[in-house]
């Protein structure tokens, strides 16, 4: 099952179209997409068994974040090898960060330019739709409501600045994590854990890779992190990106106004993010 945020009402996407799950529901589910985690194995069932009928066409420039409003905004550094290397660095655990929420947006919006070094990174996105503390990763998706596909922009000089360097701020910035287009379930995939994910800075390709290559795949990113704190429905956790960000290019390059991001996802679609001024 494919659900998005169409103008903050909840919808299922089928060939296209889109089903408005309240109105579908005869009430029963909210038109809230932040809601439906909450009651997502009720949602899912009822879903499996619903007379979808006719769907409506919909404007795509609609679309909002499929996750916008969780409590916790998990994000994972240095999980794939190549970036590790290209970081210069060596990794044991998984090393965690968070964003803010307030720089989630949607799959198509505009990011203002903050000054400094700013960054791509494509990665794909996991949304919890079971909570659970002490997960064990053998049973780790079943607390997956589902993917999607991210962006953990990142300004480098924020990022790193400090005598004991903190990530989230420099990933903070309103705007710095685009999400969508869309939410896919799972059991959509041939193999969840092996998905092609890529990202392009105007039409020029700069990272390509495979879920697969990640150095601890969801089910122990999801143990790892419930082993400390519960997660809740609705939560987000980024996976990491793979090489090719723009800081170890020679020389090293960053977005500037004008620049566009696209970030593809395998099963999931595309998000296209165009950089602008910081308003005034
Ligand atoms: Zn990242």
């Amino acid at each position: 099952m494919r659900i998005a945020n169409l103008a903050n009402r909840l919808v299922m996407v089928v060939d296209g179209l889109a089903h408005d799950v309240e109105k579908l529901s005869a009430g029963r589910f909210s038109p809230s997409v932040p809601a439906i985690y909450g009651r997502w194995q009720e949602f899912i069932e009822w879903a499996s068994h619903a007379e979808l009928g006719e769907g409506d066409p919909f404007d795509e420039a609609l679309l909002l974040s499929p996750a916008p409003e969780p409590r916790q905004l998990f994000a994972i550094g240095l999980n794939y090898g190549e970036h590790v290397e290209e970081a210069g660095l060596v990794v044991d655990d998984p090393v965690v960060f968070t964003k803010f929420v307030s720089s989630i947006t949607g799959p198509y919006a505009d990011v203002p330019r903050p000054g400094g070094d700013v960054d791509w990174e494509v990665e794909l996105v996991v949304v919890i739709g079971r909570s659970g503390q002490r997960i064990p990763a053998s049973q780790a998706w079943e607390h997956v409501a589902g993917l999607t596909a991210g962006q953990d922009l990142s300004e480098r000089k924020t990022q790193v600045a400090g005598a004991a360097p903190q990530f989230s701020l420099g990933k903070s910035y309103p705007g710095f994590a685009p999400m969508g287009p869309v939410l896919v379930t799972p059991d959509e995939f041939s193999d969840p854990d092996d998905i092609w994910l890529e990202c392009s800075v105007n039409d020029e390709l700069v990272q390509r890779s495979r879920t697969s290559a990640m150095l601890s795949p969801i089910s122990e990113i999801i143990a790892f992190l419930s082993k400390i704190t519960p997660l809740l429905p609705g939560d987000v956790i980024f996976t990491g990106t793979p090489s090719g960000v723009g800081m170890s290019q020679a020389p090293p390059r960053f977005l500037e106004v004008g620049d566009r991001l696209t970030t593809r996802i395998e099963g999931i679609g595309e998000l296209r993010n165009h950089l602008v001024a910081v308003p005034a």
